[in-house]
């Protein structure tokens, strides 16, 4: 099956080049030639003015969390169908969002996996994803979509089981979620836990993410080898170094603690840290922000507005392009897929946006047109 599309204005390579009336030509779902053109030799045209970009990437997500819903953590100990059913909805929303593709980092029942294959056949329209299976959390942790082990052999235990099921990452919940009022970051999982799941990852060429806000925790990730941070709200120089010096990725996820919206949906004791916190939080992610790390960001399960993410990693001091990338550019780096650059031999997962995400704050927010492995799902 092949298309050709006209754009008047679109984001080219990896680089986001600004390029005027191009023809891109799709088979099979992949972009196999992005060339100048007129609209004549168009299957497709998009109205002059729209830009057309890689379709963006949650880099932090979970299907069967839904922070869109008042009093979506206690809704994780809903039954199986009523979680897989939330998913599903989660999924066709974020699609039509432009969000084309999605890194799940835990949820229960392997529903993320069920879900991944049945995209990948063809049997479910969504995004496309790589999913973590169980999280794994301490006995005495945090992580509401975590199991709790204790021990080096429950958490390799565990990993194995995940592997079993096919996931694409393993992931640990190692520290609270947000900094406590004592300023001291807890660490649920001992240096050894975290060895364990890196090397059983490591041994079947899966990648591993902690969530981890900062403290023992964050060095022990660091130093065993865990692939990406997520979070990182509560860093240090001395931790931002260390990260610089081992070349994790950090996965930001700013909105949890600057979206005002996102408070009345959380439980008291959360937003009293998140108000308490929150200047604190913005001084550090700035700092990080500033060292200029691996990166790639994610809006941590509030589907459908990753754009506002990009306006928050602004706002802590990163380029507007620079940002774009960590949805696009990065994230396809990340997932080792052929995503994320509007070039050829890239997947045909593309939006158009009403105006130029490189200049203008709020571009990305609801997407005209939306194409996920060529298929047009919105327009
Ligand atoms: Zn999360």
């Amino acid at each position: 099956m092949s298309s050709t599309l006209f754009t008047s204005k679109l984001l080219w390579g990896p680089e986001l080049e600004a390029r005027n009336n191009q023809i891109v030509e799709i088979a099979d779902g992949l972009i196999v030639s992005v060339r100048p053109g007129s609209q004549e030799e168009a299957d497709h045209i998009l109205p002059s003015g729209q830009v057309l970009m890689p379709g963006m990437v949650d880099c932090h997500s979970h299907l069967a969390l839904d922070a869109r819903l008042p009093g979506h953590l206690g809704l994780m100990e809903d039954s199986e169908a009523k979680q897989t059913i939330r998913a599903l909805k989660v999924l066709q929303d974020n699609l039509r969002a432009g969000i084309t593709g999605l890194r799940s980092v835990g949820d229960r029942y392997y529903l993320d996996v069920l879900l991944r294959d049945m995209i990948e056949q063809g049997s479910l329209e969504g995004p496309w994803l790589q999913v973590a299976g169980i999280g794994m959390k301490g006995l005495h942790g945090h992580g509401y979509v975590g199991k709790s082990f204790s021990g080096k052999e429950e958490f390799r235990r565990q990993a194995r089981e995940n592997m079993f099921h096919k996931t694409d990452w393993l992931k640990i919940f190692i520290t609270a979620g947000a900094p406590p009022a004592n300023g001291h970051v807890n660490c649920f999982l001992t240096r050894e836990e975290v060895r364990t799941v890196v090397e059983e990852a490591s041994s079947c060429g899966l990648k591993t993410s902690a969530h981890c806000i900062g403290g023992q925790g964050l060095r022990y990730c660091t130093e065993e080898g865990i692939d990406v941070l997520d979070h990182c709200y509560w860093v240090t120089q001395e931790d931002i170094e260390l990260i610089i010096r081992h070349g994790t990725t950090v996965c930001f996820t700013p909105g949890v603690f600057m979206d005002d919206t996102r408070l009345p949906l959380c439980p008291p004791s959360h937003v009293q840290s998140v108000l308490r916190t929150r200047d604190e939080v913005k001084r550090r992610l700035s700092a990080l922000v500033a060292a200029k790390p691996k990166f790639v960001i994610g809006s941590d399960a509030y589907h459908t507005y990753l754009s506002k993410d990009i306006e928050y990693m602004v706002e802590l001091g990163m380029q507007r392009k620079e940002a774009l990338k960590g949805i696009t550019v990065y994230a396809g780096e990340l997932m080792g897929k052929n995503i994320g650059v509007l070039q050829e031999g890239y997947e045909a997962d593309l939006i158009a946006v009403s105006a130029n995400p490189l200049t203008e704050p709020g571009a990305l927010a609801d997407p005209a047109f939306v194409m996920r492995k060529g298929v047009v799902v919105r327009s």
